[in-house]
């Protein structure tokens, strides 16, 4: 699954290219937004924002219409020059909109639609997956209200382990699988741990580093890291070490899986107590 700051970044690849530009053919392999096109067609229309909202990427069009699209664990947006072999085979493109300097082609994307621009996100909870998304930690503000609401979804579910409430983008959107095992070993608290036994302080210093981390790896098109590390081989503190001895104790790195999806955490059993 694409970690927030990758759709950040495509985003705001897309976003620099798209922008003004308006959209002079228009395909895809999906029927239902292939009707809105012929009932109201795409081409035409002029790109007037690309922006990220957790793992969604939203493509606002003039004339109060938003192509929203969910990356999920393979999807991709690509972005050509009119012309240009695609990087992937043309039957894996699922959504395509050209403009006159740029061609943008969505691979593998699994869940599209086209919806209103005109209501606020938050208006549309209950309509969209959209607005069930928890607040963004890729916004261009976290403010206190953002983290209060986080905390509020996170504390609805106090028999939850954190490893997984973290993961669910309804309580908070932009935590990808890599930097939960990272904010969970920054702040000492083992995967396997229920938010109930957590406090405040606890929850709000996870956001906030989650926060850090995901912006910090919005800067530049380097690897990921969280340690601040610039060597390859040092730059995350536990995921995808196990059995390697940790960063700050020396202990051997566990690991294990956990979520619906079954996704693979990381920790350290002596920095991360499970009680
Ligand atoms: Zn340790």
């Amino acid at each position: 699954m694409p970690e927030g700051d990758t759709i950040y970044r495509a985003a705001r690849t897309l976003h620099r290219a798209l922008e003004g530009r308006e959209v002079t053919r228009f395909d895809t392999v999906f029927p239902h937004l292939d009707r809105v096109h012929d009932d109201t067609p795409i081409t035409g229309r002029v790109f007037e924002r690309i922006y990220p909202h957790g793992k969604h990427l939203l493509m606002r069009l003039s004339g109060d219409l938003e192509l929203r699209t969910h990356m999920r664990m393979s999807g991709s947006w690509h972005i050509y020059r009119p012309g240009e072999p695609w990087q992937k085979a043309a039957r894996h493109m699922r959504i395509r909109l050209d403009t006159d300097a740029f061609v943008a082609v969505a691979f593998n994307v699994h869940e599209a639609e086209f919806v209103r621009s005109d209501a606020p996100l938050r208006r549309r909870r209950g309509a969209s997956a959209v607005g069930r998304l928890g607040p963004d930690l890729l916004a261009e503000t976290f403010d206190d209200a953002a983290m209060a609401e986080g905390l509020k979804r996170l504390r609805a579910m106090p028999g939850v382990e954190v490893g997984i409430a973290l993961l669910d983008q309804s309580n908070v959107a932009g935590v990808g699988n890599q930097y939960r095992s990272e904010l969970l070993f920054l702040a000492g608290v083992h995967p396997r741990r229920s938010v109930g036994s957590l406090s405040d302080e606890d929850l709000s210093g996870l956001l906030r580093d989650g926060r850090r981390l995901a912006l910090h790896n919005t800067r530049g098109d380097g690897p990921r890291r969280t340690t601040g590390a610039d060597d390859p081989d040092r730059r995350l503190w536990v995921y995808g070490r196990a059995d390697r001895p940790c960063r700050r104790c020396g202990m051997a790195i566990e690991r294990g899986r956990s979520g619906i999806e079954a996704r693979v955490v990381f920790w350290c059993p002596s920095c991360q107590p499970e009680t």
